[in-house]
């Protein structure tokens, strides 16, 4: 095979796919290579798209221009503003997608689009000259020639699958592991890989539950689509949802799950491998908080078309025997059926430490790494690291600078610094309180925030682009009380004249704090050096978390900007670091 790609993406998973869309779409001949293409897309864990922070993301990748958005809007079942009690700074939207529909779509966007080619292989090597990407060499021992190579191989290398003490190669239940790449990523590229765990629950057939004894859990009334570009109205009218519902663990369930914890896969594999501790196997949770005696665990389907049903909160290693007997001592699924088993998957994933903010490794020219191969977790997570690096590549192509997004503009520019500049002890996952901006990077102004750039990058269209701007002007009279001679709805959609007076209610709920908000973070950056003291008590922090004290306590460090470096410290830990300090210095 000679032909010659601007761009080769290895891995056609929830990076992948943001990175060769953006590339093909800016033009660039793009080549996407995946072990196998009935699993494009394919939502390993729960196909829920969003949540916490992570719907943020979406937003933005969507403001920018990405897909994830508008194939979640496609394909969603159930849609819900999670924290909607709370102020709209940290509203994030939700949504349980059809598994399959997911899949199938996000198939057809890269089979439909122009400048991308799908081919089905294992990529087993990287052709490398002079410390330069110059192609990928496939199974069949073909060399495809490229400028760049995007890797975005999820948890396929080297993947090893844990059910009890089973174990057995593979990327995903049923899916073959990349075997290969790992030697060539190491030794041709000088990356060094580590090992990290994850886990996933059993799937249940739906007509087993007992749903009498379950709470349900609808989805909002007027439910809003994740993507700026989707036709609201139309879209509702369409939109057929579906309930989940909530049941609990138990004391049972809970001795079932201490008795055969040595059983668990979770506590076999390589020695350090980690786990997500923000998604905790059901076998942690019990290990962690033994005084609990229920969780919560939420029943929700997989799709229109199956079933099939996730227990969300009961990911497990357990062996299957006792996996069935675990998931029957739950209220309302004392008869339920298992059709796939929970297990646990571990992988290499290299530090990313070894990447630029560009996401272009420090080592090899022309080589970008991208989602769950940097140390991430989650779907959202992999989509913008994907977007990134294919934007990235591309503006190297065409010479021109890259794509940082600043930390105090979006939650993809809190990813990107943290993991570069942090590195990773454990599968990261985005949270609202990683970002100390969070005032301004809200759900609802993702568009007013990034699209923009978009379209710098030349991903909005015209038509779109004039729309945006009339909105932007819309919400300036809005602001200034000049509401005479206002748009219609028609000329504005998908934006509207509602829309607009809501965006400017949020702004000026916000607006003083905002203004604080930056203050404090301009105060973080001045205090670099600012001196902690040597026999400071963090135990005595408040409204910071147990872990967070122990790892400041362990470091001891001597000013601020070193405890910012610590991994896993939050920006709005320092800012309550830097109050308590003060205060110590007032009372001496
Ligand atoms: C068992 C399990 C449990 C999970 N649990 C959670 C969870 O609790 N919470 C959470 O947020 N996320 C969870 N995830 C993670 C979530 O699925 C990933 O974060 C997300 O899919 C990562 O996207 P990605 O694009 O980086 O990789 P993936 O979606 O894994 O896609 C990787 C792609 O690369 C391809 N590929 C790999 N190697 C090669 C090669 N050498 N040549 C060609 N193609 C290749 C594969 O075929 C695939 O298309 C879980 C995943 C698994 C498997």
């Amino acid at each position: 095979m000679k032909k010659i790609y601007q761009v080769i993406v290895i891995g056609a998973g929830h990076a992948g796919c943001e990175a060769s869309l953006v590339c093909a779409k800016i033009g660039l001949k793009t080549l996407i290579i995946t072990l196998n293409v009935d699993s494009i897309a394919r939502m390993a864990c729960n196909p829920a798209v969003g949540g916490i922070a992570k719907g943020q993301m979406v937003r933005e990748i969507d403001a920018m221009g990405g897909e994830i958005g508008h194939i979640t809007d496609c394909s969603g079942l159930q849609f819900k503003m999670l924290n909607s009690s709370k102020g709209p700074a940290v509203w994030s939207p939700r949504a349980q997608c059809d598994k399959e529909l997911y899949s199938v779509l996000m198939s057809k966007s890269i089979q439909n689009q122009q400048n991308l080619d799908i081919l089905q292989s294992e990529v087993i090597a990287l052709v490398v000259k002079n410390k330069k990407i110059c192609g990928v060499k496939i199974l069949t021992g073909e060399i495809i020639n490229t400028s760049i190579v995007i890797v975005t191989t999820g948890t396929f290398l080297r993947g090893t699958i844990h059910l009890g003490k089973a174990s057995f190669d593979g990327g995903r239940f049923n899916e073959k592991q990349a075997s290969y790449l790992s030697k060539s990523l190491t030794e041709d590229c000088g990356l060094i890989l580590e090992r990290f765990k994850t886990t996933t629950t059993a799937r249940i057939n739906s007509i087993s539950a007992d749903y009498s004894k379950m709470i349900e859990s609808t989805g909002d009334e007027t439910p809003d689509p994740f993507s700026h570009f989707t036709d609201v109205k139309k879209w509702r009218k369409n939109l057929r949802q579906l309930p989940c519902w909530i049941t609990h663990t138990n004391v049972m369930t809970h001795k079932i799950v201490s008795d055969n914890l040595e059983l668990s896969s979770i506590y076999i594999g390589e020695v350090g491998s980690k786990s997500p501790r923000y998604c905790p196997s059901i076998e942690e949770k019990i290990e962690r908080y033994p005084q609990k005696i229920s969780h919560r665990i939420f029943i929700e389907p997989e799709g229109y078309n199956t079933n099939e049903i996730y227990l969300n909160g009961l990911y497990t290693g357990l062996p299957f025997n006792i996996q069935q007997q675990m998931i029957n001592s739950i209220n309302g699924l004392e008869n339920a059926k298992i059709i796939r088993y929970g297990y646990a998957i571990e992988y290499d994933y290299s530090n990313p430490l070894q990447i630029k903010n560009t996401l272009e490794t420090k080592n090899i020219e022309n080589l970008f790494l991208g989602g769950q191969i940097n140390g991430t977790t989650g779907y959202e997570e992999a989509a913008s690291q994907g977007f990134v690096a294919g934007v990235n590549a591309c503006l190297k192509i065409l010479k021109k600078d890259p794509l940082i997004l600043r930390r105090d503009e979006s939650y993809i520019g809190v990813l990107i610094d943290d993991i570069t500049t942090k590195g990773v002890d454990e599968p990261y996952r985005m949270f609202t309180s990683r970002a100390e901006c969070r005032l301004s990077i809200r759900n609802d102004n993702a568009d007013l925030r990034l699209m923009s750039i978009g379209r710098s990058i030349g991903l909005i269209s015209d038509v779109v682009f004039k729309k945006f701007e009339l909105y932007k002007k819309t919400l300036v009279n809005i602001y200034k009380n000049n509401i005479t001679d206002m748009p219609s709805n028609d000329e504005l959609s998908p934006w509207s004249v509602e829309k607009a007076m809501e965006e400017i209610n949020i702004y000026k709920k916000y607006e003083g704090y905002i203004e604080i908000q930056s203050k404090m973070t301009n105060k973080i950056k001045k205090n670099e050096n600012k001196k902690i003291p040597k026999d400071f008590d963090y135990n005595k922090l408040e409204s910071i978390s147990t872990e967070t004290k122990q790892r400041l306590s362990k470091v001891h460090p001597q000013t601020i900007g070193q405890a910012s470096r610590i991994h896993a410290i939050k920006p709005s830990d320092i800012a309550i670091l830097m109050i308590y300090i003060e205060k110590q210095k007032k009372i001496k």
